[in-house]
This record gives C-alpha cells, sequence and structure tokens, in this order.
C-alpha cells in the first residue's frame, strides 16, 4: 500500500482537486459559494459539474447519486449513471450543472409527518457545496439537502445547516462587540467518537433478532462478562486489528481524518475517533464512517453492531460529540485566552453555553432520544437521562469568584476583575477527569456524551447551535445598548452565572443520590423517547427554533411524529421477532430436550433401580418454563395487537413504554432461564460467550 499521505482523499473532490481541475475563475466564484452561501451562476455549475465527472470517471465512476439523510436514520441515494446515447449508436458520459445542483428522487416513501401532501410527492435534494462530493464504489455521492416543494426540510442536514447559521450570525455580533472586527465566520466544530462491537459473521447469521433488531432479544449472562475489565485498552487481537487497518485505509481515501482506535471497556467493543472538522462536514463523515465500518466486517467475516445496547447486562455503544465555536482567523472561542479581553470573551461564551444547556435540557436530551439508546441512559454506564455540565474544579472555582465577587484561589491568590486580570489556561488533564457528566468542559471544547452509537450527530449539533445561538442574541441585544461595556458585561456574565449555575454538577453523575439532588434543583430527567420527544412542541421550544429560523412550527410537528413513529416502529419489530423466535426456534429447542429428558427418564425407569432424579427436577423445571413463556408470548402478542389498534402517535408510544416493553423483559426472563439449563447442543441461538469472545 502506498504512502498515506498520498492517497489520503484521493476519492474526494477537495479543494485540491478543484484547484487543479477548475479554471481559475470558476474556482474563486465557487469558493465564494462555499465560504459565504453566495447563490451559484448556472455557467460556474455546468463547469464544476463537467470537471467532477471528469474526475470522477478516471476514477472508475459510472454513476452519480445525491446522497442525503432522511429521517430514517441512515442515509439514502438513487443511483443515476452518466450515459447519454449519442448520434452513432454509442454513448457519452454526462452530468450537467442542474443535474449537480438539483435532484428529484421519487421520495414518496420517505417519512415526512404529513408535510408532503401526495400530489407533491417528489421531494428534491439540493447540493451541499460546503461538503465534498465523493465516490463510493463506482458512484459519485453529493452530499444534499433534502425537502419538499413548499421547501419543508425531510432530512437532518437543512436544519443543521440552519443552525450552523443562526450561530454564526449571533456569534458574530458578540464579537463584533469585542472589537473582532477581522473575523468574517464563525464556525462550530465536531469531532464525535464512534464506539461498536465487532461479533462472527457465522454467529450473527444464526440470530434472527439481531438480523432484524440490530441487537439480542434474548440471551443469558455469559459466565464471564466485562468484570475484569481487561479488555478496555487491551491488546487489539490480529482479525481486529487487520479490520481497523483497512477500514482506517478506506476512511483515508474518502478524506474521513480517522485518527485513534482502541478496545472499549466490553468484550468485542472497540471504538474509533476522527480528528474534529466542521460540524455539517462532521455529521457526513459521521454517516459515511458508520456505513463503512459495517462494509469493511463483511470482508473480514464480521459484522459491525451499532446498536446502542446490543447485548443486556453489558455496556452498550456511545458516540462522544466533542463540539467547539471557532473563527475563520483560526481562534478557539472556548479557549482562555492571553489577554483579559480575550478571557472575559471566552467567559461570555462559556456562559452562553451554561444557559443555552439549562434553558434546553429537554431538545439536548430529546435529540438523542431512541428506542436503542433509551436501554443505556441511566444504566450505570452511560449519563443518565438528567443533564448537567461539568466544568472541573478550577473554572468551577472561577465562576464561584465571578458570581459572589470574592477572591479566587487559583495557582495564586487573586482576585478576579474581569478585564483586567488573565485567565489561567485550563489544562485538559485538569478538566477531563469526570467521564460520568454527561456534558462535561474538556479544556476547550464540551463533549456531549449522551449520544447513542447510531444517532446522527446532527441531530445534537442543531440543537446545540441553535440554543447556544438564542444565548449569544440575549446577550448582544443587552450589550449593543451598552454604554458601560465592561461593567455591563461583567454584570451579565455574573448573573447568568447566578441563573444558571443549577446546571453545573461536577460530582459522580452515576450516583442515586445525584438523581435526587437534581430533582430538587429543578433538572428536567426524561426517562425514555416516549417521555422526551413531545417536549419538542412545547412552546418556548418552538419559539426558539422558529425564531432563529431552524425551524417551522410544521417541521417541528412532523418531525415529532416521526421520531415517535420511529420508535414505536422499532419496538414493534422487536415484539414481533422475540414472537417469532420464541415459538418458532425456543419453545420447539426446549421440547426437543425435554424429549431427551422424558426418555431417558422412562428408560431409567424400565431398566429399573435407576434414579430418573435429575431427569424429573429438570423436566419439572422446563415444564414449568414452557407455560410461562408460551402465556408471556401470547400476551406480548395480543399487545401487538392492541398497538395496532390504537390511534394517535403519543398514546402509542406510551403504550410501547409502559406495558410492550415490560412484557418483553417478562418473557425473555423466562427464556434466560430455559437457556440456562438446556443442552447447549440443542440451543439454537449462539450465546453471548460465543458472540463477544468468538471473534479470535
Ligand atoms: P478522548 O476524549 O478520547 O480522551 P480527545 O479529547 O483528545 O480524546 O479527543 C476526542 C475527540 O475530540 C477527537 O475526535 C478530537 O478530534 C476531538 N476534539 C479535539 N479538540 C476539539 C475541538 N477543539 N473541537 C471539537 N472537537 C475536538
Ligand atoms: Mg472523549
Amino acid at each position: 500500500m502506498a504512502n498515506v499521505a498520498e492517497y489520503f482523499g484521493s476519492m474526494v473532490f477537495d479543494d485540491k482537486a478543484m484547484r487543479e481541475r477548475l479554471d481559475s475563475k470558476v474556482y474563486q466564484e465557487l469558493h465564494r459559494t462555499i465560504d459565504d452561501g453566495e447563490q451559484l451562476s448556472i455557467s460556474v455549475a455546468d463547469a464544476v459539474a463537467a470537471a467532477m465527472k471528469e474526475w470522477a470517471v478516471e476514477k472508475g465512476a459510472t454513476h452519480y447519486t445525491h446522497w442525503f439523510q432522511p429521517l430514517t436514520g441512515i442515509t439514502a441515494e438513487k443511483h443515476d449513471s452518466f450515459i447519454c446515447p449519442s448520434p452513432d449508436g454509442r454513448v457519452i458520459m454526462e452530468f450537467s450543472g442542474k443535474e449537480l445542483i438539483k435532484g428529484e428522487p421519487d421520495a414518496s416513501s420517505f417519512p415526512s409527518g404529513g408535510l408532503r401532501a401526495t400530489f407533491e410527492a417528489r421531494g428534491y435534494t439540493a447540493w451541499d457545496p460546503t461538503s465534498f462530493a465523493f465516490i463510493k464504489g463506482k458512484t459519485l455521492c453529493i452530499p444534499t439537502a433534502f425537502c419538499s416543494y413548499g421547501s419543508d426540510a425531510l432530512d437532518k442536514k437543512t436544519p443543521l445547516l440552519r443552525s450552523m447559521q443562526a450561530l454564526n450570525l449571533q456569534a458574530m455580533r458578540v464579537l463584533r462587540l469585542f472589537g473582532n472586527n477581522d473575523v468574517k465566520k464563525v464556525v462550530t466544530s465536531v469531532g464525535p467518537e464512534q464506539e461498536y462491537f465487532l461479533v462472527p459473521k457465522e454467529l450473527y447469521a444464526r440470530r434472527k433478532d439481531l438480523i432484524y433488531t440490530g441487537r439480542t432479544l434474548f440471551g443469558a449472562r455469559p459466565p464471564k462478562g466485562q468484570e475484569l475489565d481487561d479488555h478496555y485498552f487491551g491488546t487489539i487481537k490480529p482479525r481486529v486489528l487487520a479490520y481497523m487497518e483497512d477500514l482506517n485505509d478506506e476512511l483515508w481515501k474518502l478524506g474521513i481524518l480517522a485518527k485513534t482506535q482502541h478496545n472499549e471497556v466490553a468484550p468485542a467493543q472497540h471504538e474509533l475517533a476522527p480528528i474534529y472538522t466542521t460540524t455539517n462536514v462532521a455529521t457526513d463523515n459521521n454517516q459515511l464512517t458508520m456505513e463503512i465500518m459495517q462494509k469493511v466486517a463483511e470482508r473480514h467475516g464480521l459484522v459491525c453492531l451499532l446498536h446502542e445496547k446490543p447485548f443486556k447486562g453489558v455496556n452498550g455503544s456511545g458516540k462522544h460529540n466533542n463540539w467547539s465555536i471557532g473563527t475563520d482567523t483560526g481562534v478557539n472561542l472556548l479557549t482562555p485566552g492571553e489577554t483579559p479581553y480575550e478571557n472575559v470573551q471566552f467567559l461570555l461564551f462559556l456562559v452562553a453555553v451554561i444557559k443555552a444547556v439549562d434553558e434546553y435540557q429537554d431538545l439536548l436530551r430529546l435529540s438523542v432520544a431512541t428506542a436503542g439508546n433509551d436501554h443505556r441512559l441511566g444504566a450505570n454506564e452511560a449519563p443518565p437521562a438528567v443533564i448537567s455540565i461539568f466544568l472541573g474544579d478550577e473554572l468551577a472555582a472561577v465562576l464561584d469568584a465571578i458570581e459572589n465577587e470574592t477572591e479566587y484561589e487559583g495557582a495564586k491568590k487573586r482576585y478576579m476583575k474581569l478585564g483586567v486580570d488573565v485567565l489561567p489556561q485550563f489544562r485538559r488533564d485538569t478538566t477531563d477527569r469526570n467521564r460520568t457528566s454527561p456534558f462535561a468542559f474538556t479544556g476547550n471544547k464540551f463533549e456531549f456524551r449522551m449520544l447513542g452509537s447510531s444517532n446522527s450527530i446532527a441531530c445534537c449539533n442543531m440543537m446545540l447551535n441553535s440554543a447556544v445561538a438564542e444565548s449569544l442574541g440575549q446577550f448582544a441585544d443587552i450589550l449593543e445598548k451598552s454604554d458601560d461595556f465592561e461593567n455591563d458585561v461583567h454584570t451579565l456574565i455574573r448573573d447568568t452565572i447566578r441563573e444558571h449555575k443549577r446546571i453545573v454538577f461536577n460530582g459522580n453523575g452515576y450516583d442515586d443520590s445525584w438523581l435526587k439532588e437534581a430533582e430538587r434543583r429543578g433538572l428536567s430527567n426524561l426517562r425514555t423517547t416516549a417521555d422526551a420527544m413531545p417536549h419538542l412542541l412545547d412552546e418556548k421550544n418552538v419559539l426558539m427554533l422558529t425564531s432563529h429560523k431552524v425551524f417551522t412550527k410544521a417541521e417541528l410537528q412532523s418531525r415529532m411524529e416521526i421520531m415517535l413513529e420511529n420508535y414505536v416502529k422499532q419496538v414493534n419489530i422487536e415484539a414481533l421477532t422475540m414472537i417469532d423466535i420464541s415459538y418458532k426456534q425456543l419453545l420447539p429447542a426446549i421440547e426437543t430436550y425435554l424429549e431427551k429428558l422424558l426418555s431417558n427418564a422412562s428408560m431409567k425407569q424400565r431398566i429399573g433401580g435407576i434414579s430418573a432424579a435429575y431427569e424429573e427436577k429438570q423436566i419439572g423445571k422446563l415444564t414449568d418454563i414452557t407455560v410461562h413463556m408460551d402465556d408471556q408470548t401470547e400476551r406480548l402478542e395480543k399487545l401487538t395487537e392492541k398497538l395496532a389498534s390504537t390511534d394517535g402517535i403519543i398514546a402509542q408510544a406510551n403504550l410501547v413504554r409502559d406495558e410492550l416493553l415490560p412484557q418483553m423483559d417478562a418473557l425473555r426472563a423466562y427464556a434466560d432461564d430455559a437457556e440456562a439449563i438446556v443442552d447447549a447442543k440443542v440451543w439454537p441461538l449462539p450465546t453471548y460467550g460465543e458472540l463477544l469472545f468468538g471473534v479470535r
């Protein structure tokens, strides 16, 4: 394999490729669109499309697709070939600016929550020039936004881009007040750390639950789990390493900055983290990374599980969203600066985030709510469903001093007079000790840790960007009118700390006492998707999101419905899969084993004088289990029928939470008991032990 630096980005129509292949005038015009959002003229679009096609065809591409992120949670693509008949009966490869800019997939089967009446079912896709086109297989993929004809967003990219715009607008107002006149743009950056499991493909193929739902719906505890913590950062097995190397190569070719890899806490669990980049690109890259992780696994005889909780009793998989705000001049606004003025600016941005997270806890919580993630949040491996911010002792002490107008007991004892004193640099080793916080300040960025491994990072970032834009907008409103800036900014920071300090918690987030304390503080604790999602339509949330033009009211309404629909459908599929496995695989297996026990017992009786006590005991236990299992399966079946005849998405979601999920647990408990005593040779499902320790 050639040198990484040579093939890195070779499958991306990136800035280097553009500069090489576009006429300099076209290149500059395209950059005005990329950097400043200016409208692209059709002649420039034609020139870009022609160059893009030529590049792609040279790399072996035959098709192109508008690649988008509908609300199903995965990416979508419809391939069109470049071929165009020529008069001599052959074909030429063609691609126009119009085809680059706009697509019209027959999108009537994507979820729209009623936004797209059937007569205008053909939503359209629109090129996002801020994310580079790339080649996957033989297809040129063009990152696009997906909207209805009435311009309602039907995807995750559109609101994310709008939220980045909103944040830019408000942050620029604040920066101007500090005299940063050279800054033209503020962008948020994200580095998502992605966890996943690898299991042997042949075992996966024998589990309908993994195939249909991505998680095991049955499975007794193995003799060894993760209790020894011997997997975390352990030596990576050769087969897994070969997978990781192959994966890195694929990602690097696509210009994705895969950087670190290591084993995680659970057996068979691993993590990949890229170097951070602009939120929009990071989102596209993360979607692509998840897809390629699964594809590369196939080649290695493995299956990559991205479900949040594939195994009961074993840590689930999350995703950490490392987020920061920076300027186009290269300044990270979440880093304390060198001068007192920069420090005030840092503190103002910091308290803007604190205020945003406190006021919109519910939006952040619901942005990561899925049926899968509900199994994780609040179990003692992931942050609780309660949102709080960890600042670390040093920064907490600074805020304390500001709030109480007392001396700051830092490295040197000093009075923190804003605008005069220089803040200490917060090194990450003093800020990153707490791994139990859902939202932690880690030196120069915030790390949101509630995401499930399969969540799109678009969802939480659109909420975070919007909420911070709202704080900054309010700050700018106050400060733009001020005629004593230094004094007023100080008061503003102090008052914001006073008002929102309840969201700051530096203790152990996994502790039960924290939940009680959080309740005393009035923090919200939305335990499930059914609890969280309806808050999307709370008046304060609608007001904030619409005023920053991130969503329209109709879009929010439809999104809430789609998200709850996804939740209900997913759990319903799980229930149906359980019923299927219970009736067709597990109960028959238990019967087979019972048959053997019965025949052994009767043989022993026939011979006489040999005790059949063992068989009789097992027969008693298993008969009892089969009666219960059959009964529990039947109850579950009735509940799926009840769900099918329940009207209204809220009522359905509540039924799922209150009845379906508990019933699934009840059925599982009996089946897992059976697994623990039935002959391994007749048990039809590969065990937890085999799945978790099977990759060698
Ligand atoms: P860990 O959290 O595993 O100890 P790091 O904190 O070094 O590791 O990095 C985790 C992720 O945070 C990486 O994806 C990294 O690129 C990203 N990251 C680092 N700095 C920033 C930043 N300023 N803004 C956004 N993401 C960042
Ligand atoms: Mg981290």
